[in-house]
């Protein structure tokens, strides 16, 4: 990658919104970056920021069409009419590779169909991701496109973490089995951390137990052992696990049964409203936000302080069982809008976490996030450097989307 001088256009296409950027590989800068909101109804929007010599300007546009594939077909149309740095190749993320995908690949048409046949196990996310690969190809024909997954990390996962304890024939023949998520995310900052914590105490990254706690609108934790997924929190799809901003995580998949027989409705609705309907929002009754709930649990709000109280003690429990495939814990790594910012929520996990030997340097802690010190440690470190750590380390999904993407375009 040293040559590489141009941008690499990323694409994350959700079920109704778009995100697309122009990322430099090497310094991570963005020249460009949009956000498509609404698509497939006729209020579909989309936000435009450019950034030239440092200066930021951002722009609403309306595009010409509203579905999800014209809106990026618009978008990408009116990026090749603007005087931008060199296009390097088009990086998609993809929600689900299933157990095909251990890494990102460059996209052919037989990769679109094998993505597209995953459908099966994400219809929510890959039917997405596949119309934004189509309309992007359309666009950029000339340019290679490359398809990242987020659940390749996890492949490395062990049976005895993957598996379900299910009848056999769902494995085998529906897949049920559990993939994780938040895989770039996860990589890109146990790569990070190794490096912090390689400069910082002389760690070999090759052995470092880590656990990386994803927690922003979505929230997975993983165990990271010498930079390899071993476990993670999230399943077959991201219901599983902590709780999140709307999401319930672990339920008992008897509470399916008892709401369907009182309210009549069907497993699909229930399932829609435990991704949609829960969560912080729930519980709160308030917001998923959780600088919302925070001000409103300081104000005496019930509810807002039982949600922030489920999720730290949710979130603990998980950080503390995936201890166990790591046999022990060299450092907590938090990120995530939430991990990376919010110092109260931080605050409380730790002190879930102390008989870990996990202790809070408020200094510390409230020194890292909104705009201050970007990452770093938040915890006490013993003198003798015995005992874990946990550090805050800036997720960029984006940055390792684009790098993916010209390592492999550089290959060819
Ligand atoms: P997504 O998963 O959609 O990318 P983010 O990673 O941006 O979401 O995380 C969103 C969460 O991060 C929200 O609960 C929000 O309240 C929280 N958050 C973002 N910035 C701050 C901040 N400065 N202080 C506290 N919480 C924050």
């Amino acid at each position: 990658m040293p040559g590489t001088r141009g941008s690499v256009v990323v694409v994350n296409c959700g079920s109704s919104s778009v995100k697309l950027a122009l990322v430099d590989p090497v310094t991570g800068e963005r020249s460009l970056s949009c956000l498509g909101e609404r698509l497939g109804t006729p209020d579909a929007v989309v936000h435009m920021t450019t950034t030239v010599g440092g200066e930021k300007r951002t722009r609403t546009i309306t595009p010409a069409a509203t579905t999800h594939r014209g809106a990026l077909a618009h978008v990408l149309q009116r990026l090749l009419d603007m005087d931008l740095p060199p296009l390097l190749g088009v990086g998609h993320r993809v929600v689900q590779g299933g157990s095909l995908f251990r890494g990102s690949v460059r996209i052919d048409d037989r990769v679109l169909g094998q993505i597209s046949e995953l459908s099966a196990l994400a219809p929510l996310h890959n039917p997405a991701n596949v119309s934004g690969i189509e309309a992007a190809r359309a666009v950029l024909p000339e340019l290679e496109h490359v398809a990242v997954f987020d659940t390749a990390f996890h492949q490395t996962m062990p049976e005895a973490s993957y598996r379900y304890a299910v009848p056999q024939r769902w494995y085998e023949e529906f897949g049920v089995r559990r993939y994780g998520m938040h895989g770039t995310s996860h990589r890109f900052v146990s790569q990070r951390a190794g490096q912090l914590l390689a400069e910082a105490t002389g760690a070999d990254p090759r052995r470092l137990k880590l656990v990386v706690a994803h927690l922003g609108n979505g929230c997975s934790a993983t165990a990271v052992l010498g930079g390899r997924s071993v476990d993670t929190t999230m399943g077959l799809t991201p219901l599983e696990g902590l709780v999140m901003g709307t999401r319930s995580g672990d339920v008992d998949p008897a509470v399916l049964e008892l709401v369907a027989e009182r309210t009549g409705e069907g497993v699909g609705e229930i399932v829609r409203q435990l991704n949609s309907a829960s969560g912080l929002l729930a519980l709160s009754g308030l917001s998923n936000d959780v600088r919302t709930l925070w001000d409103k649990a300081a104000e005496g709000h019930a509810g807002a302080k039982l949600a922030l109280d489920v999720f730290a003690h949710r979130a603990a429990k998980h950080v503390a069982a995936l201890t166990v495939p790591l046999g022990g814990l060299d450092a907590l790594v938090l990120t995530g809008g939430i991990g990376e910012n919010a110092v109260g929520v931080r605050s409380m996990l730790l002190s879930r976490l102390a008989h870990l030997g996990l202790v809070e340097d408020p200094a510390a802690n409230a020194a890292h996030g909104r705009g201050s010190l970007p990452e770093g440690r938040i915890t006490r470190a013993r003198e003798d450097g015995s005992g874990p750590l946990a550090v805050v380390v800036p997720t960029d999904e984006e940055l390792l989307i684009a790098r993916d993407t010209v390592e492999l375009v550089e290959h060819r």
